[in-house]
């Protein structure tokens, strides 16, 4: 069905003589406007990629040690959430580092939550410098899916301390301010796009729709908390069978925010860089190689390689792989249907099998694409439009 066709039948007669009133005039309005079909086959896909989030059940780890005579403040172990989270756990992380005064500060890491440390602790009258093995895009987080997703796979229920949960609050509504910052800007580092849960059945409590499987119980689960953000994020809406253009009959729309990776690295490192910070390629084996650097105080922001270099045993990988679909100018929305999630983003259209619960991919180290799977994914895609 096309656009057209698509709007006349769902609005009916009145559509009919509205369209026929304005033909020529304005245009009526489209609620699916971007919404076009992804060509969802193989040939599309211009890379395979694989990241693992560093998992910890107690939650992120962000707090202070001294290692000689430096004083580490380790900001790691965000899970799926460390885009969305970045900017309050730096606040978190800066403010414990320069706490007495300290203006000179190492961070380690380029990633998400490195570059916004860096970035906060220079907003804060800090000269810094980056140290980092891989920088922008060979770091994990060039390998996100890029959406806002402050409690995806953060912490466990039963591992977390009383006040995590006020302190992932305060760090969401921070960061969630400041990505208002970078919306509208050239190259659309970050803009508000659509998202559609789709289901074969009606929606029933648990949300996702009757083409989730049956829940399975398990010992123990990951902490949900995103509720505690209601009031600053847009509502859901259920849109009848027959009133949207995908092929499942049921439908629920809100809006998210979308981060265009690509460019918001850019503009990320071109702040830093400008600010007068530096990047120097650099890799540690143990701790103890901290003693060699110049600043006292260093924010520790390495990720799932702070497993090995601090031989934390508490980050378990969750694996997740993207097929990168050639990006279609006019399609930015994203689409959940039966454990494969699609997000269309300015710099490609990332394509997912996310499983039907967050136990996806717990516990894979393989960093190693699967084209096979890859491809699978991008044809199951295809089953979201008629
Ligand atoms: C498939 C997938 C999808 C995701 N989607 C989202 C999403 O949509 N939204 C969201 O908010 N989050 C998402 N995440 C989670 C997010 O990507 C991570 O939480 C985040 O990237 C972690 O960033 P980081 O800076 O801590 O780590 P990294 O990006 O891994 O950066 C670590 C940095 O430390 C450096 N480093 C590591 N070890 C050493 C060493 N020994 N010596 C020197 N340097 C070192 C690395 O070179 C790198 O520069 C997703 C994760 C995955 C896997």
């Amino acid at each position: 069905m096309d656009r057209r066709a698509f709007l006349v039948s769902t609005m009916g007669g009145a559509g009919l003589s509205l369209m026929a009133a304005t033909a020529g005039m304005a245009t009526p309005f489209d609620p699916f406007a971007g919404v076009e079909p992804i060509r969802a086959t193989p040939d599309r896909i211009f890379r395979t990629t694989v990241c693992l989030r560093p998992f910890r059940a107690a939650g992120p780890r962000i707090e202070v040690e001294e290692v000689g005579r430096k004083r580490v403040v380790h900001n790691y172990g965000h899970g799926g959430s460390g885009w969305s989270l970045s900017w309050g756990s730096a606040e978190l992380a800066v403010g414990l580092a320069m706490a007495d005064g300290v203006r000179d500060l190492a961070v380690i890491g380029a990633g998400a939550l490195g570059l916004t440390a860096a970035l906060t602790a220079q907003r804060a009258g800090a000269r810094v410098t980056i140290y980092a093995r891989e920088q922008f895009p060979h770091v994990r987080s060039a390998r996100a899916t890029g959406t806002w997703s402050p409690d995806s796979r953060i912490a466990m229920e039963k591992a977390v301390d009383p006040g995590f949960g006020d302190r992932w609050e305060a760090m969401a509504r921070t960061s969630f301010a400041m990505y208002q910052s970078y919306l509208g800007l050239a190259g659309d580092p970050v803009e508000w796009t659509d998202r559609y849960i789709l289901s074969d059945a009606p929606f029933g409590e648990a949300g996702r729709g009757a083409a989730a499987a049956p829940v399975v119980e398990r010992p123990d689960d990951f902490l949900r908390l995103e509720s505690r953000l209601r009031d600053i994020m847009p509502r859901s809406v259920e849109l009848a069978p027959g009133t949207h253009p995908f092929r499942p009959a049921h439908a629920r729309r809100n809006s998210s925010l979308t981060f265009n990776i690509a460019d918001l690295a850019h503009q990320l490192i071109n702040d830093f860089l400008i600010a007068g910070g530096r990047i120097v390629p650099m890799e540690f084996h143990a701790p103890g190689e901290l003693s060699r650097l110049r600043e006292k105080a260093i924010i520790n922001c390495t990720g799932y390689g702070a497993r090995a270099l601090w031989r934390d045993e508490s980050i378990v990988p969750v694996r997740g792989q993207i097929a990168w679909l050639i990006p279609q100018p006019g399609a930015t929305y994203g689409a959940y249907y039966g454990g494969l999630a699609m997000l269309a983003r300015r710099d490609g259209i990332v394509v997912q099998e996310v499983g039907q619960d967050e136990w996806f991919g717990y516990g894979d180290t393989n960093e190693t694409p699967d084209h096979d799977a890859a491809a699978a994914s991008v044809r199951q895609l295809a089953n979201f439009w008629a």
